[in-house]
Parts: structure tokens; sequence; C-alpha cells
């Protein structure tokens, strides 16, 4: 599978080399369609399999603990298949997730950044107030949203019914213990994912990147439980508003708390660089970068 995606790397990369435009375009789109035709195909096995009761249930969760059929669906923006024993539901694409921008410009459903498009300055979405480039956010905890807020908003607001204000702490976390089978039993398809308490939620979800945006999954309450006990500081990790993010790509290992506006930040920065099939580097790319500067704003934890 690994050495089939990177034939498919080094293929889109001739493709995005070739000079005639024409010809060029409709490769593109030849790739574009034929992903379509399978991606259709797998969300309508994946929906039989839903009508199928328990045997479909069972035959699901088989699927899925395959990394093989896991990457393929992650390709696809259809990972994870929702399982049958969960009430949660489990979001695919990143609508409905809050999804905070690289240097932010989008508001917290993840619409296009306004001075992007228009030329306009950001503004607080509490009360419309000019924001400069760098401003606070609040989260709103019922709609699961970020909103970009003025200093006053954030003052007048943080606390009050559903809104908090996002954390504050960065805290670079240089000797983290991720024990590689403590990893693996997360099931994390990808070598990048935040970790968060969610009150909504009523447990510790992860959030990893993916074609469709930030892909959400349950976690094993006891494998959380075993990486607190290895690593105490993840006990005093805020509810809702900060993040612990793992990056292990590119054979790295950096682990940070950050604010939860940061986390979903780097997975928008990571789906806006994503390119054809397989990401066309996106993650190579983004991350390094992205965890640079996190790293050089952070403090180091004692
Ligand atoms: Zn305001
Ligand atoms: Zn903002």
């Amino acid at each position: 599978m690994r050495e089939r995606l990177e034939r498919v790397q080094r293929l889109s990369q001739r493709v995005e080399e070739i000079a005639d435009p024409d010809a060029r375009e409709a490769a593109e789109e030849l790739v574009d369609a034929v992903l379509e035709l399978h991606g259709a195909g797998l969300a309508r096995i994946g929906e039989l399999l839903e009508g199928m009761g328990e045997a479909g249930a069972e035959a699901k969760r088989g699927l899925l603990a395959d990394d093989e059929v896991a990457e393929l669906l992650l390709i696809h923006g259809l990972m994870p298949l929702p399982p049958a024993s969960e009430e949660l539901p489990v979001v695919g694409a990143g609508g409905e997730l809050p999804v905070v921008q690289a240097g932010c410009g989008t508001n917290g459903n993840g619409a296009a950044a306004p001075d992007r498009v228009t030329g306009l300055k950001e503004r607080c979405e509490l009360c419309q107030a000019e924001l400069p480039a760098e401003h606070r956010h609040l989260l709103h905890l019922e709609e699961r949203t970020i909103l970009c807020a003025c200093e006053t908003c954030v003052a007048m607001r943080s606390g009050e019914g559903p809104y908090r204000p996002t954390g504050t702490r960065l805290l670079w976390l240089g000797d983290f213990e991720l024990p590689d089978e403590l990893w693996a039993g997360l099931r994390i398809p990808i070598g990048l994912a935040f970790f968060m308490r969610s009150s909504s939620a009523g447990r510790v979800v992860g959030m990893y990147p993916s074609p469709a945006g930030a892909t959400e999954c349950e976690l094993q309450l006891s494998a959380w439980e075993d990486l607190c006990a290895a690593n105490p500081v993840l006990d005093g990790l805020d509810e809702d508003v900060e993040g612990l993010i793992v990056n292990l790509t590119g054979g790295r290992r950096q682990f940070a708390i950050a604010p939860i506006d940061d986390c979903y930040r780097l997975v928008g920065a990571i789906r806006d660089g994503w390119e054809g099939i397989s990401g066309g580097g996106a993650v190579e790319r983004v991350v390094p970068a992205f965890l640079g500067e996190l790293r050089e704003r952070a403090e180091v934890a004692a």
C-alpha cells in the first residue's frame, strides 16, 4: 500500500509537470473522476454494511481494524466509518467542526476568509469591531465553533453561557513518553493528531487531518489513562480550551500542549495544502513549519 501510494505521488508529480495545459487538465480530471468513482463505491459499501445489522457491524469493525483499508478510507475522506456501537456522531468532514485556518482569517464554520475574498479586515464575530491579524478567539461550547473576538468581547463574554476563551498556555513537552504500542492502540491512521478533553462529548477525542478536514475519532479511555500515567502533565490539560498535539511525521517526535485554536489551525493548514490523492506532501510541507513556529513561541516544560 505504501509503495502504491508513493507510486501515485510520483505519477501525479509527473502529471503536474506536463507542459501542455490541455493534456495536464485532462489528466488531472481523469484522476479526480477515478477517485470520485472509487470513493462513491466505497461509501456505498459502507451504506450497505450499515443496513446489514450485527453482521454488517462486525464486518465493518474488521475492515476498520485493517491498516490498508483504513488508509484507503482516509484517502477518500471516509475514515472512520461510524462504528455501530458508537453513540457519538463521528464527524468525517471539517464542516461541523471548528476550523481555524492558518493565519486565522476564517470564522469557526470554516467559511472563506473575508480578507482574502474581499480585502476587508477580520471582524469580531460578536460585536463586528475590526480586528488586528493577531486576536483572541472564543469557543462556543454547544455549537463547537471558534469565533474571532475582540478583547472587549473576550473580557465580557468569557465564562458567560457557552462562551470560553481558548487556552493561552503553549507548552513544549521535551521529554514526553509515547510508547509505540500505546500509539498503535490509539488507531490514528496518520502520524499527526491532537487530543482534547471534550465536555460536550464527555470524553477525550482525537482529531487528525484528512483531505476533508479534521476527522474525529473516539479514544479508548484506557489508552488515554495510560498516556496520562506516563505523562502526569496531561492531568492538567484543560477541558475544551487546549489540546495535546502529537507529531510523529517525518521521523520526528514532537509534543506540545497548545491553545485549541492553534490545534485546529494546524489541521486546517494541512487540509488547505492537501493535493490530489495522497496529500501531495502537504503534511511534509506544512507540519515542520507550523510546529517550528509553535516551538519558538512555546515555553519548554521543566
Ligand atoms: Zn467584539
Ligand atoms: Zn480569528
